[in-house]
């Protein structure tokens, strides 16, 4: 049987706003950013003509061949994977968002390259919980960046992408994203213009809203399974 990716996107808001409704106290609506790496593009057109606008990508040259075919101007192309200082300007000229920075030296890069444009938006990737092969910062290094984020003209601080390790089960997916949650407050009280908790995925993301995520960001569950 195949769904269409029209469905699949109805249906994943159908339990957003459920997962939503639980929690009558979040005062934020959740983003829903589909993730169309490794996917083709037929599958991000259809998801266009469904009414989506919002699409994340891992790797920049990928994610410019398809910002350029799809070619709307109406649509989010976030950034989300690890990013190699060279790719900067690339990013900085087709990208709406980035959402893995993680070093002062990507800022800067970004910051210049971006110069002339409506600002960037950014969120720091957060790695709370130490993950080696995952990029992201822990700590004080997290106020350091939003501190360096803030200062750049041609950036502006949205707040930050976490990515935690995988967890089946239901409560401790939710333990972690309260963790990170909490971290999100510490930063609204330092920044209180930001507004972007993103977090939560396809196997996780009714846990994340329950944490308070009002971002989330969900390949497989619209698109099916990536080509290898
Ligand atoms: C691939 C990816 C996703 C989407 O993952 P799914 O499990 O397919 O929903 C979300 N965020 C990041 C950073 C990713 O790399």
């Amino acid at each position: 049987m195949t769904t269409s990716i029209a469905s699949q996107l109805e249906l994943l808001q159908l339990e957003i706003a459920k997962s939503r409704e639980k929690h009558p106290n979040f005062k934020d609506n959740v983003r829903l950013v589909a993730v169309s790496k490794r996917q083709p593009l037929d599958k991000i057109e259809e998801a266009y003509q469904a009414g989506h606008r919002d699409f994340g990508e891992n790797f920049v040259q990928e994610g410019v061949e398809k910002i350029q075919n799809l070619n709307k101007s109406d649509v989010q192309w976030h950034m989300l994977g690890a990013i190699q200082s060279r790719k900067c300007k690339d990013i900085a000229e087709y990208f709406d968002w980035v959402q893995s920075v993680d070093r002062i030296k990507v800022i800067n890069k970004l910051n210049r390259a971006r110069e002339g444009k409506p600002p960037l938006n950014v969120c720091i990737q957060v790695n709370l919980f130490g993950e080696e092969q995952k990029a992201g910062v822990v700590g004080e290094a997290i106020f350091e960046l939003a501190n360096r984020v803030e200062e750049a003209q041609n950036l502006k601080l949205r707040g930050i992408m976490a990515l935690p390790p995988k967890q089946t089960e239901y409560a401790r997916q939710v333990q972690q994203f309260e963790k990170i949650a909490e971290l999100y407050q510490q930063l609204t009280a330092k920044y209180p213009h930001i507004d972007t908790l993103s977090m939560g995925m396809s196997g996780d993301f009714e846990a994340a809203i329950a944490a308070g995520s009002n971002m989330i960001r969900i390949g497989t569950a619209i698109f099916g399974q990536r080509d290898a």
